[in-house]
């Protein structure tokens, strides 16, 4: 038997505020096996019923930046204007070398940054239907003030024209469809040959048995009755 073996992907995948990514991502890691999400560290307040080190490790902006001198954050953005966001190393590179993919769920600069720094990760832009259905859905969210919600629509509309810097665009009309798609984007990834190149060294025995390599089919090799 083959044996595909393969490091897990790093997945970074962004949107605007509203596009719907939280939740297809919290289903597709819910879904799938060996994947699971970062928690981010932020100096925003928790809002709703987030709770500390599940969707956030909440902190305060000093404490952001003891962090970010102590070189703790694989990457950080000032999102929104004036909050810290940022994804921290601590596993995650065990977690890849363990085959055990990780999603940063991250804005556009964040991603960028990733990009530059690890360029085989696997980037995914979750896209809103339209602008029109975006707002309606930060207002029905109710978690934020008139003026963060003009903030966050203002952010919008600049990140959406950033969508051809990912690999792949997912645009969230039904929900279903997005995971689905999205799934689908990280199966088909991790077949990739460049993502299993190892394949070979670890199956080369089997290599050898089935007669892949070394040797020529000969018709007594296949016995037909
Ligand atoms: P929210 O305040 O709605 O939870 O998040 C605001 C924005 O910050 C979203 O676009 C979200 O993807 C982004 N974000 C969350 N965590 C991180 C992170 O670790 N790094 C960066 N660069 N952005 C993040």
């Amino acid at each position: 038997m083959i044996k595909e073996k393969a490091k897990g992907l790093l997945i970074v995948v962004s949107g605007p505020s509203g596009a719907g990514k939280d939740t297809i991502v919290s289903r597709v890691v819910a879904n799938m096996k060996n994947i699971k999400v970062s928690v981010s560290m932020t100096s925003r307040a928790p809002r709703g019923s987030e709770v500390n080190g599940k969707d956030y490790y909440f902190v305060t902006k000093k404490q952001f930046e003891e962090s970010i001198k102590n070189d703790e954050l694989l990457e950080y953005a000032v999102v929104h204007n004036n909050q810290y966001y940022g994804t921290p190393k601590a596993k995650i590179e065990e977690d890849l070398n363990n085959g055990v993919s990780i999603v940063l769920v991250i804005d556009i600069q964040g991603a960028l940054k990733i990009k530059e720094r690890i360029p085989e990760a696997l980037f995914i832009f979750i896209m809103p239907p339209s602008m029109e259905v975006l707002k309606e859905r930060l207002i029905a969210r109710k978690t934020e003030s008139k003026d963060k919600m003009l903030e966050r629509f203002k952010t919008a509309y600049k990140e959406i024209n950033e969508y051809t810097k990912y690999n792949y665009v997912v645009v969230n009309d039904k929900l279903d469809v997005a995971v689905d798609k999205v799934e689908a984007i990280i199966k088909a990834e991790k077949c990739r040959v460049d993502r299993i190149e190892d394949i070979y060294l670890n199956n080369k025995e089997e290599f050898i048995h089935e007669g892949l390599i070394d040797k020529k089919f000969n018709n007594e090799d296949i016995e037909i009755r």
